[in-house]
C-alpha cells in the first residue's frame, strides 16, 4: 500500500495538477539578495527534485516602500525578471512547480518610507507608517498587480498574495491598525476592500491559468484582531475574487504568543483550518508546526485541510516528500523548530541555513562529493558534532567507526530531549541513529576510548564534547549538576539555579513544569499562552492561565544584565516569558558566597542574604573535554578536534553539526 495516501494524492487545480498535497511555504532565505542566481535556483531545484508538490518563494517586494527592509528583492527591472527566469527554468527542469510570494510589509517595513492604513506604529518597528491616501492605495494595488504579471513573465506557475502575519493587507483588515473613515476603513466590508480588490485585479491581470494563493490570517493574536465571522467573510470574498487556494497564517509578528517555536505543540492551530475549510470551495492549506509525514497525513485524513504547508522542514531535508513516498520517513532529517540557523540568521542579516542541514541555502558552496581516496575514519564522541562528521564522511565513501563511552548515540542531545518543550530533540536523535545505521557506520559504544584503540585509522576525529565548568563556589559539593537534575535526581520545592545561560533556562523550565510538558498537551498549552477562540474574542486572545509552578525557582547570574540576553534572537523572549509566567525570579548581578546547609548565600546590590532553598543546581557553563585530544597529541598522533571539545564557549548544536559536516566534507 502507498504510504501516506492523503499526503501523496494529487490535487487538481483545473489548469494544473499538483503531484501531492505538500506545499513548501515561503521563507526569506536572503539568497535573492546575494545576487547569485545560480545559488537561488539550486536551492529551489534541489527541493523540486525532492518531490514537493508546489513551492512558494520568499516574499518579493512589490515596490520599494513595501519591502521588509531597504533593498529587499523584488521584480523591479527587466533584469530582475531574467534573474527569476533562471530559478523557474531550473525548477521546471527538475519537475517542480513554483509560485512567487508578493509581500508588502506595510508598517512592518524597516524603513522611514513605510506606509499603512493609518499612522499606527508597530511595537516591533521604530518607524511610524505614513497613512496612505486614496491615490496612494491605488498605487500599492497597481504595484502588487505589476509584481504578479512580472512573476508570470518570469515563468512562475503562480503567486501567493501575503495577507497574514500582520503585513500590509492584514493591517487594513483590523481596527487595531485601520482607523480610516473612508471606503477603506470603518465597516468590515470597507476594511476588507483592499485584499479583495488586490486578488480581483491580480486575477484579471494574470488570467485564469495561473495559481493564485491568498494567505489569510486565521487568528491574529493581537487585541482587536479579526473575529471568526470576519475571517469567514473574507475567505468567501477572496474566493469570489478569483483565488485558487487559501493558505493560512497564524498570529501577527508582534503577537506575544509563540506560533512556530519548538515549544509550540505540533499542528497547534490546525483546528482553525479545519473550521474554515467547509466555508469555502477552494482548497485550504494548513500550516504551523507540522514537521513529519505522519502529522501531515493525519491532518489531511481527518479532513482538516486539502494541503499541508511546511517551510522549515524543507531546509532540514529537501527530500522530505521523496523519502516519505519511499517509505523511508525515519531517514527524513527533522526540523526541530529551533530557529537557530534559519530565522535567527534572517533577523541578524545572515544567510539562512539549518541546524540539522548545513547545506541548506549552501547547496552550491558546500558539497558532500565522493572522496578521491576512501579512508578509514575514527570518530570519537557520538554527540551532534561527531555523528554529523561520521554521516558526511560515510556518505562520501569513507569507512567510519563511531565510538562513544556512553551506550547510546546522542551526547548532550540526550539531555536536551529531557527538557519540557524540547521534545523535538527525540526525533533528531532518532534520525541520527537511523542515518548512522543506514550509512553502514560501525558503532562501538559503552567503552572509554584510548590512544590504543585508534592506531589503524587514516583520520581521527575527536568530538568528545564538554564537561561542566567548576565554578569554585564554597560548598558546591552540596549542589547538584544539571545533568543529575535532568536525569531525575530528587529535587525539593525551592531551588536556586546558578547560571542563566541556555542550560540554566532549560533547567528552570524543567523544574517549574508540572507532571507533563504542555507542548504535548495542546489544550493546556493554549490555556497557558492565552490562545483563545477568535469566534469568542476578536483576534483570538484570551487571558493566559498558566498552571501553578511545580517549584519556586531562582535563576541567577553574576552579570548585571537581564538574564536571557544571550538566548536565541527569535526565541529568547519565549523562554523569558515562559519562566515569568511561572514566577521564576531571574536575577542578575549576584555574587555567590557559598552553598550552606540552610541554602545559598549570595550578595546582591551589596546586600548579603541567604536564599532558603532545598537545592542548588549548577549550570555554570562548560569546558572542553580534551583528555583524549591531549593524549593523542602526546602520542604524536594527528587528530581533528571539533564541537565542544574544540571550543566550549557559546557551543550549541548548530555550531557542532556545522563544524562536523564541514570537516567531513574535506576529509
Ligand atoms: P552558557 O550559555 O555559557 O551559560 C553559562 C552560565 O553560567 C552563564 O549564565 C554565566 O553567567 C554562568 N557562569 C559562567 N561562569 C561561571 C562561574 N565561574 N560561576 C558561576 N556562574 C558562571 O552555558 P550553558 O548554559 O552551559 O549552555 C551551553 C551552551 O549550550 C550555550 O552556549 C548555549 O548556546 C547552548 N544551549 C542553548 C540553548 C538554547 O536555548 N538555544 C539551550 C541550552 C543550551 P555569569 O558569568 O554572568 O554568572
Ligand atoms: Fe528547523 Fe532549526 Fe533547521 Fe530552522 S534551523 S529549519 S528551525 S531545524
Amino acid at each position: 500500500m502507498m504510504p501516506y495516501p492523503h499526503l501523496l494524492a494529487p490535487l487538481d487545480l483545473g489548469h494544473v495538477t499538483l503531484k501531492n498535497r505538500v506545499l513548501m511555504g515561503s521563507m526569506h532565505t536572503g539568497l535573492e539578495e546575494t545576487g547569485d542566481w545560480n545559488r537561488v535556483a539550486e536551492f529551489y531545484a534541489t527541493r523540486a527534485r525532492g518531490g514537493v508538490g508546489l513551492m512558494v518563494t520568499g516574499g518579493m517586494a512589490p515596490n520599494r516602500e513595501g519591502g521588509v527592509f531597504p533593498g529587499a528583492a523584488g521584480l523591479f527591472t527587466p533584469q530582475d525578471v531574467q534573474n527569476h527566469r533562471i530559478v523557474t527554468d531550473r525548477v521546471h527542469a527538475a519537475g517542480g512547480l513554483i509560485a512567487m510570494q508578493i509581500l508588502h510589509a506595510g508598517r512592518y517595513a524597516y524603513s522611514k518610507d513605510c506606509v499603512s492604513a493609518s499612522s499606527v506604529k508597530s511595537p516591533i518597528s521604530p518607524f511610524p507608517p505614513r497613512a496612505l491616501d486614496e491615490a496612494g492605495i491605488e498605487t500599492q494595488i497597481a504595484d502588487i498587480v505589476t509584481a504578479a504579471t512580472r512573476a508570470r513573465e518570469a515563468g512562475y506557475d503562480g503567486v501567493e498574495v501575503m495577507g497574514s502575519e500582520g503585513y500590509f493587507l492584514n493591517q487594513f483588515l483590523v481596527t487595531h491598525t485601520n482607523h480610516r473613515a473612508d471606503r477603506w476603513g470603518g465597516s468590515f466590508e470597507n476594511r476588507m476592500r483592499l485584499p479583495v480588490e488586490v486578488v480581483r485585479r491580480v486575477r484579471a491581470a494574470v488570467g485564469p491559468d495561473f495559481i493564485l494563493i491568498y494567505r489569510i490570517s486565521l487568528i491574529d493574536l493581537i487585541p482587536n484582531g479579526s473575529t471568526w465571522d470576519e475571517v469567514v467573510l473574507l475567505a468567501r470574498a477572496i474566493e469570489s475574487a478569483g483565488a485558487s487556494i487559501l493558505n493560512t497564517g497564524i498570529g501577527w509578528h508582534e503577537a506575544r504568543v509563540p506560533t512556530i517555536a519548538t515549544s509550540v505543540p505540533r499542528a497547534a492551530f490546525a483546528h482553525l483550518t479545519a473550521r474554515l475549510r467547509p466555508e469555502v470551495s477552494i482548497p485550504v492549506i494548513t500550516s504551523n508546526r507540522i514537521n513529519t509525514p505522519e502529522v501531515a497525513e493525519t491532518l489531511l485524513a481527518s479532513g482538516a485541510a486539502d494541503m499541508v504547508s511546511m517551510a522549515r522542514p524543507f531546509l532540514a531535508d529537501p527530500n522530505f516528500v521523496a523519502k516519505a513516498a519511499a517509505g523511508r520517513a525515519d531517514q527524513i532529517a527533522p526540523c526541530i523548530a529551533c530557529n537557530q540557523a534559519c530565522l535567527d540568521h534572517t533577523f541578524s542579516g545572515k544567510l539562512t541555513s539549518c541546524l540539522v542541514n548545513p547545506r541548506a541555502c549552501h547547496e552550491t558552496v558546500l558539497s558532500y562529493d565522493p572522496a578521491l581516496v576512501f579512508k578509514r575514519v575514527a570518530v570519537v564522541g557520538a554527540g551532534p558534532a561527531g555523528m554529523m562528521a561520521a554521516l558526511v564522511a560515510a556518505q562520501r565513501g569513507h569507512r567510519v567507526v563511531l565510538f562513544d563511552r556512553a551506550d547510546q548515540l546522542g551526547g548532550q542531545l540526550n539531555l536536551a530531549r529531557l527538557v519540557p518543550g524540547k521534545e523535538e530533540f527525540n526525533g533528531l536523535v532518532d534520525w541520527f541513529a537511523a542515518s548512522v545505521a543506514e550509512a553502514g557506520i560501525e558503532t562501538r559504544l559503552g567503552k572509554d576510548v584510548g590512544v590504543e584503540d585508534l592506531g589503524g585509522f587514516d583520520e581521527v576525529v575527536v568530538a568528545t564534547g564538554v564537561r561542566p565548568r567548576d565554578p569554585g563556589i564554597a560548598g558546591q559539593e552540596r549542589g547538584l549538576s544539571y545533568r543529575e537534575v535532568l536525569r531525575g535526581a530528587p529535587v525539593g520545592r525551592r531551588v536556586a539555579v546558578i547560571g542563566a545561560g541556555g542550560i540554566g533556562f532549560d533547567v528552570a523550565e524543567f523544574l517549574v513544569a508540572g507532571e507533563h510538558s504542555v507542548t504535548t498537551h495542546p489544550e493546556q498549552w493554549r490555556r497557558e499562552w492565552g490562545v483563545g477562540d477568535p469566534a469568542v474574542t476578536a483576534g483570538g486572545l484570551a487571558e493566559p492561565a498558566p498552571d501553578a509552578p511545580a517549584r519556586e525557582v531562582w535563576l541567577l547570574q553574576r552579570k548585571a544584565e537581564k538574564p536571557g540576553r544571550g538566548l536565541g534572537k527569535t526565541t529568547g523572549w519565549i523562554h523569558r516569558a515562559a519562566l515569568q509566567m511561572k514566577g521564576v525570579k531571574m536575577w542578575g548581578g549576584v555574587s555567590y558566597l557559598g552553598i550552606e546547609a540552610g541554602g545559598l548565600r549570595i550578595s546582591r546590590d551589596g546586600v548579603e542574604e541567604i536564599l532558603a532553598v532545598d537545592q542548588v543546581v549548577l549550570c555554570a557553563g562548560q569546558v572542553p573535554e580534551r583528555g583524549l585530544a591531549d593524549q593523542l597529541a602526546e602520542a604524536g598522533m594527528t587528530a581533528h578536534v571539533i564541537g565542544g571539545a574544540d571550543v566550549a564557549a557559546e557551543l550549541d548544536a548548530k555550531r557542532a553539526i556545522d563544524q562536523g559536516a564541514r570537516l567531513a566534507a574535506k576529509l
